[in-house]
């Protein structure tokens, strides 16, 4: 029998006015079907927008095109059906664990005799059990994310969602409270129908979901949707876990996933990177030392691995390998990473013949360097006004991106030793070029 659709997102779009004057479209037509019985995680990069998808859901905040719907109807305004927890705990200091648990029923009709039974019953399910009368500031931070998640479940909501619940907690607690919550919901003793939890681990999201959809950013699109069919409990060590892992750390790596490719009628990879592309923030510094420590690993590494024995969040971790890939260092396939040849001489090289090395990839795999160059050379002067490489920039990126961008790619030439920049004229000029030449 088909499982019955709990919550259905139809073409919804947010479009933040930042600061009142540039337009951001932060998600772009998100389609996503809720089945009763789903676990769901959501993953992207940090500053993609999941935090936006997830108070669209809950209703805090209405989305700039496109419906949600619950149970079938459209919400407007506070959906009833869901509860959050945060990141952050978000309790009141000023309130006890029982009461901090009480205001999740704040909005029910039921006695305050009735609503302290089951808020007390909650306490006992979260195992808080005898601290029902302590402080948050009391609690260790594992025990007030269960308070978190007390308030959360106490309402009762079909829905639960996690915003990066256990990512504020240390590896341990983490552990230990995924595992007891996905045991109160395979056990049935929540009432909750479904259950979406925002992430940025992919272990966690494959430890805990049934699906996982991945996220692109600037706006973010619904890039894959996949099941995990992994029977439970998972073994994180098992070759399909890894295998799943490696899948999705593809997916979140790869741009252009193929798919997309595909839509865009066989374009070649080669042809896309003429368009301008924003370029990750990476220092021509970050990006030494990270490819330094690569060559130690030798040869092709899972690339979760690596960012595992660095102790790197993957916000750290993938602009680094986006960045060594687009400039031909490395070559990453299906969640490994490997240095090419160029990559290797790099890592080994020198500090000058390392900056001739960046200055061949960037001048081969950055259009926009390669265009700044061929402009100054058509200068007698060899100088151009800074605005006039912006301007290029803002009419693709906007006024932010295109700064941010012409920074990055300023301090890209000049540690190649390509262009130099004087601050004080806003001048942008050919290294070494004689005026007498
Ligand atoms: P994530 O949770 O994926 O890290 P968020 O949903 O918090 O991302 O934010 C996505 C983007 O939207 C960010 O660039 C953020 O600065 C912007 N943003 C979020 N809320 C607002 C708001 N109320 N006004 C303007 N911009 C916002
Ligand atoms: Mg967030």
């Amino acid at each position: 029998m088909d499982k019955k659709t709990i919550l259905d997102l139809k073409n919804v779009s947010k479009t933040f006015n930042i600061k009142g004057s540039t337009e951001t479209v932060i998600l772009e037509n998100i389609n996503l079907t809720v089945k009763e019985g789903e676990f769901i995680a959501i993953l992207g990069p940090s500053g993609s927008g999941k935090s936006t998808l997830l108070r669209i859901i809950s209703g805090l905040i209405p989305p700039s095109k496109g419906t949600i719907s619950y149970l079938g109807k459209d919400i407007q305004g506070i959906n009833p059906g869901v509860a959050m927890v945060f990141q952050s705990f978000a309790l009141f200091p000023w309130l006890t664990v029982l009461e901090n648990v009480l205001l999740g029923l704040e909005k029910k009709e039921m006695s305050i005799q009735e609503k302290k039974e089951r808020s007390m019953a909650v306490l006992d399910m979260v195992g808080l059990d005898g601290f029902e009368n302590a402080y948050p500031k009391e609690l260790s931070g594992g025990m007030r994310q269960r308070v978190g998640i007390g308030r959360a479940l106490v309402s009762e909501p079909d829905i639960l969602l996690m915003d990066e619940a256990f990512s504020a907690l240390d590896v341990l607690t983490a552990e230990n409270l995924r595992h007891d919550l996905l045991e109160l919901w395979f056990a049935n003793k929540i009432p909750t129908k479904s259950i979406i939890l925002v992430t940025h681990g992919i272990e966690e999201a494959v430890y805990m979901a049934d699906r996982a959809v991945i996220l692109s950013s600037g706006p973010a699109t619904v890039r894959k949707d996949i099941s995990i069919d992994i029977p439970r409990w998972r073994d994180k060590k098992s070759s399909a876990f890894i295998s799943y892992v490696d899948r999705i750390y593809s997916f979140m790596t790869k741009k252009p996933v193929p798919e997309e490719l595909e839509k865009k009628q066989q374009v070649q990879p080669q042809q896309l990177l003429h368009k301008h592309k924003a370029v990750p923030p990476v220092s021509p510094g970050a990006l030494t030392g990270f490819l330094e420590l690569l060559v130690e690993t030798n040869k092709k590494t899972d690339l979760y691995k690596l960012a595992d024995r660095f102790m790197m969040d993957i916000e750290n971790f993938f602009p680094l390998v986006e960045v060594s890939s687009l400039l031909g260092f490395t070559n990453v396939t299906e969640g490994d990473i490997e240095l090419t040849d160029k990559g290797r001489e790099f890592s080994l090289a020198p500090l000058l013949e390392k900056k001739m090395l960046f200055r061949e990839q960037i001048l081969e795999h950055i259009p926009f360097i390669k265009q700044m160059i061929s402009i100054l050379n058509s200068k007698s002067n060899k100088r151009m006004n800074i605005e006039f490489f912006e301007e290029i920039l803002i009419t693709e990126f906007g006024d932010a991106v295109a700064k941010e961008q012409l920074d990055l790619l300023i301090a890209w030439g000049r540690y190649a030793e390509l262009i130099e920049y004087d601050d004080s004229t806003e001048l942008v000029s050919l290294e070494n070029f004689q005026a007498n030449e």
